[in-house]
């Protein structure tokens, strides 16, 4: 698929936890060279795996999709409205638990995976569109370039910034968090208190790594890799608490 390499270069790192089997976009059939338009973005698990939200939003649609509402053919689905007025949509669920109304955190579970409706097998099927008539039916878009672009803009926001402080002394530089994560800058941390940690960069799979451990969580910010804070206090074996009144991530030598 031609837009793979791109798509998976932009995934958060919630996404890269899947196997995208389908991209966004114009799809050939080399069978028939006939093209068709894929609306959203396959992504799978193992069958019945949990299916936990990428942005977080109020349920809007937890029901089966009945043709002619604008979700017909997709199976069990819910949609959930994020702050954007953007509709994020996971659908052929084996089952959802989740109800209309209910407020939805990212990495919360909505379903299990599964083949409910128009699916010859089980996976789930991610689609963003903005909010209009028939849950904004034909209002899609490219779900994993809006979801890096919601990430970027989470993580610039000034109002989202957290400090960082290593054993007790407040570090020159910050974090954000990013939907209840905090995610911190790998070398900069690496450099202010690694001791001598090789920090690496795997430009074929886009994650940074430390001492030859890859961070699964890497996001790319202005071409600055950040990584959840936990998963890089691991790495570099340190301790880390999280004090909420001064919106500071504490380090500690791990004793
Ligand atoms: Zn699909």
């Amino acid at each position: 698929m031609p837009g793979d390499k791109r798509g998976r270069q932009k995934m958060i790192p919630a996404m890269r936890e899947y196997r995208a089997s389908q991209t966004y976009g114009t799809q050939v059939n080399p069978a028939t060279n006939q093209t068709t338009f894929h609306t959203g973005i396959d992504l799978v698990k193992p069958s019945y795996a949990d299916i936990a939200a990428f942005a977080q939003g109020v349920v809007v649609f937890a029901s089966y999709g009945q043709t002619g509402t604008g979700v017909g053919g997709y199976g069990n689905t819910v949609i959930l409205r994020d702050r954007h007025d953007y509709l994020h949509m996971y659908a052929h669920l084996t089952d959802y638990r989740v109800k209309v109304g209910d407020q939805v955190l990212a990495g919360s579970v909505v379903g299990r995976e599964g083949m409910t409706g128009q699916a010859t097998g089980q996976h789930l099927h991610y689609e963003v569109r903005r909010d209009g008539p028939s849950f904004g039916y034909g209002l899609h878009t490219d779900p994993v370039l809006y979801m890096d672009q919601y990430f970027t803009t989470e993580l610039k926001d000034p109002a989202h910034a957290c400090g960082i402080s290593y054993d007790g002394m407040l570090l020159p530089f910050i974090g954000g968090i990013v939907e209840g994560k905090s995610f911190l800058p790998v070398r900069a941390l690496a450099e202010a208190v690694g001791k001598g940690a090789q920090v690496e960069w795997n430009n074929v799979i886009r994650l940074a790594g430390i001492n030859g451990t890859e961070l699964l969580s890497t996001f790319l910010l202005d071409a600055k890799a950040y990584a959840w804070s936990r998963e890089l206090a691991r790495a570099l074996g340190l301790d880390i608490r999280w004090d909420d009144a001064a919106k500071v991530v504490q380090l500690t030598m791990a004793p």
